[in-house]
């Protein structure tokens, strides 16, 4: 507490306040005031005992702090660590504002309401809960106080002050009550607040509402999937019926684990429906919010659930992640990082050891894709340069068919690995989209057609999350 005040200044207040017929308790004069000057003080107020506060109107009073106290540790069970975050109402605002202003002092200088009961609620809450208090605590304790007369004196303080200095224009429209018009207020050297404006005396303490949640918490994962016939995320038929999606699927293991309020799945880039997601599988990250489970092993019990029940999906190196990094790591893999494709391809004539050749040769190839036929009703139309870093080719085995039905035409298949920049769109590199990707493997041949049968995604090159699973 900085000693701001000298005795003649506290003399001051109290004959200020008096005159007005305020009374204002021992601990907002502290909080003004300097140690030395408590036993004056003490002395002068030991008579007003009976009498609220019209400063903080009660609210550090310490029997009323006790009685929060006990009301905050019927709210909460067992927590270890947990942030306080405080809401006064208006009220406390205004009057801590009139009163600086009464006693001629620069409100930026004292100290207000919230920062004292923070001081003094804090460490009984502690002891009533048996939990340590922490900014980075994973719980958080909501204490919302309010005061039935806070609207009403807020609203007459501003009607008040705008019909003196404000036009009728301008006072319709800010009349809103909030902490910066307050101060606006308070600092506008027209207003005669102290003059003008008379303080009710209220006799009423604050209600309190007590709520506690838990900070979102975020678990990231890679994905493999090894469906042909699986979307990324929910995918909408008729308005409200959908096909089953990844999401749905990693949602399902956290659904039996962990309660929660809401839940966001994000992820570093995205397959087509009809292309597996194969290799270490594709980084993915889930925020839970205000998320409550009680078992010690949730992440292997997620893991577990997810892997046991679904087939065409696993998820892997599952782990709690900070908040910070996460968002970060997923866009820079979107954006940045190459992409490993394996892709089974056609072409009308057989594939020749010398077509092999060809595209094996390929190196850091700048391709230009004009925007997709298939995404042009949601990407604008435009030409987009990506680089193809390397491909590998070979000819198929007639055991890597999917369907037999293709077997006739085993000598003109080929399956290519290709390394590209990420936002290559692979389909299109292999059948052209009809010439709107220059150049394509048909023209990298030698003008045939070309057309791909199946695609996988191989690699999402991104070390993040951490690998932990083998
Ligand atoms: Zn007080």
């Amino acid at each position: 507490m900085s000693s701001i005040l000298n005795q003649e200044s506290i003399e001051k207040i109290i004959k200020l306040s008096s005159e007005k017929s305020l009374y204002i308790c021992f601990t907002c004069i502290n909080g003004l005031s300097n140690r030395q000057l408590l036993n004056i003080l003490e002395k002068r107020f030991i008579n007003n005992e009976n009498k609220q506060c019209q400063s903080c109107l009660d609210l550090l009073d310490a029997e009323y702090m006790m009685i929060k106290v006990k009301e905050i540790a019927g709210h909460v069970s067992t927590i270890n660590e947990f942030q306080l975050h405080i809401c006064l109402p208006f009220i406390l605002t205004l009057r801590h504002l009139y009163f600086c202003k009464l006693f001629e002092l620069n409100p930026e200088q004292v100290i207000s309401v919230k920062d004292v009961i923070k001081t003094f609620i804090t460490i009984p809450i502690e002891k009533a809960i048996h939990a340590q208090h922490s900014i980075k605590g994973n719980y958080v304790i909501e204490l919302k106080f309010d005061h039935a007369e806070s609207k009403i004196e807020c609203e007459k303080l501003m009607q008040t002050c705008h019909r003196t200095v404000s036009s009728p224009k301008r006072f319709k429209s800010s009349l809103i009550v909030n902490h910066a018009a307050l101060c606006r207020l308070f600092e506008n050297p027209n207003n005669q607040i102290v003059e003008q404006f008379q303080l009710i005396p209220i006799e009423t303490v604050c209600t309190l509402d007590v709520s506690i949640s838990h900070e979102p918490i975020y678990i990231a994962g890679r994905y493999i999937k090894l469906s042909r016939n699986l979307s990324q995320t929910p995918w909408f038929v008729n308005d409200n019926r959908f096909k089953s999606s990844v999401q749905e699927k990693i949602f399902s293991g956290i659904n039996v684990n962990i309660k929660y309020s809401d839940i966001k799945f994000s992820s570093s880039g995205r397959e087509d429906v009809d292309v597996r997601m194969l290799g270490i599988g594709r980084p993915f990250m889930v925020e839970i919010f205000n998320p409550q489970w009680s078992n010690e092993d949730v992440i292997a019990k997620i893991k577990e659930h997810i892997n046991q029940m679904h087939q065409d999906i696993r998820v892997r190196d599952l782990q709690f992640v900070p908040r910070n990094e996460s968002q970060k790591f997923l866009k820079q893999g979107e954006q940045e990082k190459s992409k490993t494709y394996q892709a089974i391809c056609c072409i009308d004539r057989p594939f020749t050891e010398a077509d092999m050749n060809i595209l094996n040769s390929v190196k850091d190839l700048v391709i230009c894709q004009t925007t997709p036929i298939r995404v042009l009703h949601r990407r604008t139309l435009s030409d987009r340069h990506r680089t193809v870093h390397s491909i590998s080719a070979r000819p198929l085995n007639v055991d890597e068919l999917d369907d037999p039905e293709w077997k006739e035409f085993l000598s003109q298949m080929f399956c290519i690995s290709i390394v590209t920049e990420a936002g290559t769109y692979i389909k299109e590199f292999v059948h052209s989209d009809f010439g709107r990707t220059r150049p394509n493997i048909g023209s990298l041949l030698g003008n045939c057609r070309a057309d791909i049968i199946s695609l996988d995604v191989l690699e999402v090159k991104l070390d993040w999350p951490p690998i932990i699973d083998d």
